[in-house]
């Protein structure tokens, strides 16, 4: 099954509001295996409004729209797409208790505008939006199919969830030979997009029908393998397939699966070794530390951290020499070692990490540009330290979360011997 998605709000077309509810729409409709061929956002205008959703009409057959079923002047997606289906208004009885029922329940009176929203396309099916006041609208005529939808997120999602999806599953048929859209991820770090894809050549065949992409960020490069409407249990074997040979190719610069955090990676990786972790911050100002305890169970591991961004304070708590702050600089290959060091000192750890570094916009040389980052990995007795100089791109904060994924992923490396 194949839909159009329209999400309607002025406020969206601005860049005002990020449009969640496309990006949850495309994600819970490839789930339940149908296809969103294109989702569109338009104004609160009803020319707009009508072409679009005219279009997807013609195109598709079936669309679903959010937003615009408010009672103010600005909602006016209902009445636009009744207009389309050429049906009239007409006032639902159910609806309108539901609504004063409502306003009853919070103790306030209902002001007239309200009345609107128990009007409803006629032969319309009412989706009940225990959430809100604007109800969902399932209008269904001569094979065309447009569901609207609230465009409050939340309203949107429990609405979709409890009413939606499971009238377009029936659609798509049983479980298991049912298509569905699945994805895979594996996701890599500390290697370039193009020195990944040059390994990856040839891989793509391997892997058709399944498509791959290479989606970099902050975190590293993302490879996605998503299966186009094949049968539930053969996307699934197809993508587990899929998800090993890239790995395999990946090899130690795959840190995980889908949703892995490598935060949570690096825990686990010193949890199974029973290695304590300690950091050591400049540039990242407690950003490593930030992600290690917004892990869950973080606290049998981590230990804490110091945050050193005056030279001072990384002479007192870290024990950094002076002189060395001065000549090589605190940027700088000794200045990173000094600081794991004295973390692993300081704080009695069984393994830490420290970062240095120049995060912008100012403060960079030709020597040591905006983006030099020096990090340092320490574990073991005698201890085994390793560490990286980076360049890192982006503006002061992407080259901060970069340098925070960087020095997670230098003890990543340094707990597995990699
Ligand atoms: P509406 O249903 O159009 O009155 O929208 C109600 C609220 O939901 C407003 O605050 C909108 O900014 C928000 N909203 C509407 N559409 C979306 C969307 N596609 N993504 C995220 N928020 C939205
Ligand atoms: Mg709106």
């Amino acid at each position: 099954m194949k839909i159009d998605v329209v999400t309607v709000g002025t406020e969206l077309v601005l860049g005002l509001t990020v449009d969640t509810n496309a990006a949850e729409l495309g994600r819970a409709l490839a789930a339940t295996g149908v296809e969103v061929v294109r989702h569109v956002a338009v104004a609160d205008r009803a020319e707009a409004i009508a072409a679009v959703v005219s279009d997807a009409l013609a195109r598709t057959g079936a669309v679903i729209v959010t937003g615009g079923l408010g009672p103010t002047r600005d909602d006016i997606t209902k009445r636009v797409v009744a207009g389309i289906f050429g049906k009239p208004l007409v006032r639902d009885p159910g609806v309108l208790q539901s609504l004063e029922a409502r306003f009853r329940r919070f103790g306030r009176p209902m002001p007239a505008m309200n009345r609107s929203q128990a009007e409803i396309p006629a032969g319309a099916s009412v989706l009940p939006n225990p959430r809100g006041t604007a109800p969902g609208l399932w209008i269904e005529d001569m094979g065309r199919l447009a569901v609207l939808l609230p465009g409050v997120p939340a309203e949107m999602r429990g609405l979709l969830h409890e009413e939606v999806l499971p009238r377009l599953a029936r659609r798509v048929g049983a479980a298991g030979a049912a298509p569905v859209i699945g994805s895979r991820t594996v996701r890599t770090t500390g290697v370039p997009e193009s020195a990944l894809a040059e390994r990856l050549a040839g891989i793509e065949e391997r892997l058709a029908p399944l498509t791959l992409a290479s989606l970099p960020g902050a975190a590293g490069v993302d490879l996605r393998v998503t299966a186009w409407a094949l049968g539930a249990d053969e996307a699934a074997h197809r993508l587990d397939e899929a998800v090993a040979a890239l790995r395999a190719v990946a090899g130690s610069d795959a840190y995980g699966e889908d949703d892995a955090d490598l935060a949570a990676v690096v825990l686990d990786l010193a949890r199974a070794r029973r290695i304590s972790l300690a950091v050591a911050e400049s540039c990242t100002g407690g950003e490593i530390a930030q992600r290690l305890t917004a892990v869950p169970g973080a606290s049998d591991t981590f230990l804490g951290g110091v945050v050193a961004y005056a030279d001072r304070l990384k002479t007192d708590l870290l024990d950094v020499p002076g002189g060395l702050l001065t000549t090589p600089g605190a940027v700088s290959e000794e200045c990173v070692r000094a600081m794991v060091e004295g973390a692993r000192r300081r704080l009695a750890a069984g393994a830490a990490v420290a970062v240095t570094g120049i995060a912008g916009p100012g403060g960079g040389s030709d020597e040591k540009p905006v983006g030099t980052v020096w990090l340092a990995a320490s574990c073991g007795d005698p201890a085994t330290i390793r560490t990286a100089r980076r360049l890192l791109p982006g503006d002061r904060g992407e080259i901060r979360a970069r340098a925070t994924q960087a020095a997670l992923d230098l003890l990543r490396r340094l707990l597995t011997n990699q």
